[in-house]
């Protein structure tokens, strides 16, 4: 025998229990954000590798190392999708939907792609569920945007929950805080760990994200990209903190937090929680103001999040679901009797029990005994000597007409 396949590193299976929970998640998603007006969008599982060198930024680590491109055989270079909110700019633009009432909001849960080092609650396939509006810049978007992924993990029992906030200001602020920043890394440079200085050029952000003790403490007294907003963009930002302080939502604000993505303008935030390791992340986004333009719309203003499900459920403690019990289940005694079964189960799913039939051939013990596993509440017999339907609560069994026997589980109540 040849060894086994193996499923990629970095990718799981998404097993019948665990996708269960699954589906709770995205009904709670559901729920939330339907209930504010979002409505579901999917878009394709890769695009044009473009999208996001333009969208994402060239400069950024998911552009640089993590995405999984390849040449379609057409010349074509295309890109399985590594987060959601470029694609659904793309869509925005090219299906025109600035025409509709603004904002347009929308929600979406799929599965992303980074080819990153596996860890635990770090994986090269994971899914996402996220929110977008687009088309207003009021600051009670992203209050609304930020306080609705709360209320979504907070239905979803997700424990240990910290929200930290931060503004990065205008594109041309954070162009000459760049700079600024740099100068100060240049000035530190002995200090730094190598794989920051590599980077003063290209993303000089990225150094407050850095583990590295020697970073950390130049870091620590690094000017701050807060403190040099514009007016608007500090009463934007100002605006978004008290419709937060009146929803109730404590909130830490940190001029250290930077995104990994380029597209971020103003109000950026993430949810952390103490439940998770060195990935603590379970969900973040902002404002992303120039986005739509750089994609080639018109200027449009956008706010949105995305959350990792697998952090999600890692956060939340997840216990498996259980499976919904089965109503009726149709065990028979000789082949003969097959078709009959087969009809009695059939009939029984349309009427609207869950009702299971015998498809290993067991005999009537090994029958009974899987009845049992699956926690049937009836078990509808049937054989020689007739039809039986017996009571798996009270063990009574008593004979009836093969017909009779789904108007009987009905009547008696489940
Ligand atoms: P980001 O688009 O990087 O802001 O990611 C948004 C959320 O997606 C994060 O807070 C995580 O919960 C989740 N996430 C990002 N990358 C991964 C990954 N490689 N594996 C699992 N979850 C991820």
């Amino acid at each position: 025998m040849s060894a086994p396949v193996q499923a990629p590193r970095g990718t799981f299976d998404v097993l019948p229990a665990d996708a269960r929970r699954r589906t709770l998640i995205e009904g709670a998603a559901r729920k939330v954000l339907e209930a504010a007006g979002y409505e579901r969008i999917e878009t394709p599982a890769f695009e044009s590798t473009e999208l996001f060198a333009r969208g994402v930024g060239e400069a950024t680590d998911v552009v640089q190392k993590e995405m999984y491109t390849f040449d379609d055989g057409g010349g074509r270079s295309l890109t399985l999708r590594p987060e959601g909110t470029a694609p659904i700019c793309r869509a925005y633009v090219g299906h025109g939907m600035h025409k509709l009432a603004q904002p347009v909001k929308l929600w979406y849960l799929g599965s992303y792609f980074r080819h990153e080092a596996p860890q635990a609650g770090r994986y090269r396939q994971f899914w996402q569920v996220g929110a977008e509006a687009l088309g207003s810049d009021d600051p009670a978007v992203d209050a609304e945007s930020i306080a609705l992924l709360a209320e979504l993990l907070a239905e979803l029992g997700v424990r240990g929950l910290r929200l930290r906030l931060s503004s990065l200001g205008a594109h041309d602020t954070r162009a000459a805080y760049r700079e600024e920043l740099q100068a100060y890394l240049h000035a530190h440079a002995d200090r730094l760990a190598a794989e920051v200085r590599a980077r003063i050029e290209l993303n000089p952000l990225r150094a407050f994200d850095s583990g590295d003790p020697g970073t950390q403490a130049v870091m620590a007294d690094a000017p701050l990209l807060l403190d040099r907003l514009g007016d608007e963009d500090r009463a934007h930002f100002a605006a978004v903190r008290a419709l937060l302080d009146d929803a109730g939502l404590a909130y830490e604000v940190d001029g250290t937090l930077v995104r990994g993505l380029d597209y971020y303008t103003r109000t950026v935030f993430e949810f952390t929680s103490d439940e998770l390791g060195a990935q603590s992340g379970v969900g973040g986004g902002g404002r992303y103001d120039g986005l739509v333009e750089q994609l080639g719309g018109a200027p449009t203003p956008g706010m949105g999040w995305a959350a990792g499900v697998e952090r999600i459920m890692l956060a939340a403690g997840d216990q498996p679901q259980a499976l919904p019990p089965v109503d009726l289940y149709v065990a028979f005694v000789g082949a003969e009797h097959r078709r009959a079964a087969f009809r009695i189960a059939a009939l029984a799913r349309h009427a609207g029990l869950h009702a299971q039939l015998e498809l290993a051939g067991r005999g009537l013990k090994g029958q009974l005994k899987h009845a049992g596993r699956l926690r049937a509440r009836y078990v509808a017999i049937l054989g020689d000597e007739g039809t039986a339907l017996k009571d798996m609560e009270t063990g009574e069994q008593r004979e009836l007409e093969p017909d009779a026997v789904i108007a009987a589980v009905q009547r008696v109540g489940l």
